[in-house]
């Protein structure tokens, strides 16, 4: 089934989304882990509408029933990928999904793995993008820093170019849903803390604190939870330092594919993210309009 519009987060950013793209008539799909900025606000007193202080976590809530109620889908998943076809496939870690459109709405971008001299190897044996990258790494010694399910789905495209691959979760205890231990099973896991990673030009080292260190030809980082920045490198999504460069309709540099809330690296505010979703929500409509 192909929805007309796929949303990639719950916040506020997504769910307004959802509430005009259902009310706009088109088949709409909610992905999101169950967080949001929200949880972390206690009392918000400064969104319109609410005569006294209301929690984050109940505005979340309120959001979500307000757009299932309107006809939105939500489901509780992360997801680690999304393809441009003809539509865009949502690839997450429990299905797949496709749809005309897509909204990113996943929030304030996720901060850098806190290894030393990642930085300095970056584009030298230093990758977030195995779809980009894996093909160069054929039959070599590759790692992945993380310690998720999006590490694992990230190990388990670079199997398709080498068998030589061990997850690094630099101390990290790994955090895998019981769908990937299978695939766990296949690669090697180190959960040494890292101490920083060294080399000529290109990485050839990953030393540990407790003085070891281990020799790898390309280090591919998947750390925490996928976000915009790794869609964005995936893509190639045009990006403004951290966040996703959108123009005044929230559109992206990819047609079909827009991009709202704090992801934007705007003023970072519920008000700000409720208004850019309904904008997007506009463009949405119009596109699945004319494709219909
Ligand atoms: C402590 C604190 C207090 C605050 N107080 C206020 C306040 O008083 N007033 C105010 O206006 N604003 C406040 N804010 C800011 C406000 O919470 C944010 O601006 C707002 O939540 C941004 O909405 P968003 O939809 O862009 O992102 P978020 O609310 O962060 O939602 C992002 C969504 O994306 C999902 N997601 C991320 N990655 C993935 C993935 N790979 N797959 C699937 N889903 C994913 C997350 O699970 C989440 O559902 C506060 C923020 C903090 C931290």
């Amino acid at each position: 089934m192909i929805y007309d519009a796929i949303i990639i987060g719950r916040g506020p950013a997504g769910l307004s989304c959802a509430i005009y793209t259902t009310r706009g008539n088109l088949k709409t799909l909610v992905i999101g882990k169950a967080d949001s900025m929200l949880f972390k606000a206690d009392k918000i007193e400064n969104y319109y509408g609410f005569e006294h202080p209301i929690s984050g976590k109940e505005l979340f809530e309120i959001g979500e029933k307000q757009a299932l109620r309107l006809g939105a889908e939500i489901v509780e998943d992360e997801v680690v990928s999304i393809e441009k076809t003809d539509n865009f496939k949502v690839i997450c870690v429990n299905g797949e999904y496709e749809a005309k459109t897509v909204l990113l709405s996943t929030g304030a971008p996720v901060v850098r793995a806190p290894v030393k001299k990642l930085d300095r190897f970056e584009g030298n044996g230093v990758s977030y993008c195995t779809t980009c990258d894996g093909f160069f790494y054929r039959n070599k010694k590759v790692g992945v820093l993380g310690y998720t399910d999006y590490a694992v789905h990230e190990a388990m495209e670079l199997m398709a170019f080498t068998n030589d691959i061990t997850l690094y979760t630099n101390g990290m205890t790994l955090n895998i849903s019981e769908k990937l231990k299978d695939s766990v099973s296949k690669l090697k896991i180190n959960d040494t803390k890292i101490k920083e990673l060294d080399g000529q030009e290109k990485i050839e080292w990953i030393v540990f604190e407790d003085g070891s260190r281990d020799s790898v030809q390309g280090l591919f980082v998947a750390y925490g939870s996928a976000s915009s920045n790794s869609f964005a490198m995936k893509m190639g999504i045009e990006t403004e330092g951290k966040s996703i460069k959108v123009n005044d309709k929230m559109e992206t540099n990819i047609p079909g594919l827009y991009a709202a809330g704090d992801c934007t690296g705007v003023f970072k505010q519920i008000a700000v993210a409720v208004g850019q979703g309904a904008l997007a929500s506009r463009q949405m409509i119009e596109w699945v309009r004319k494709k219909r």
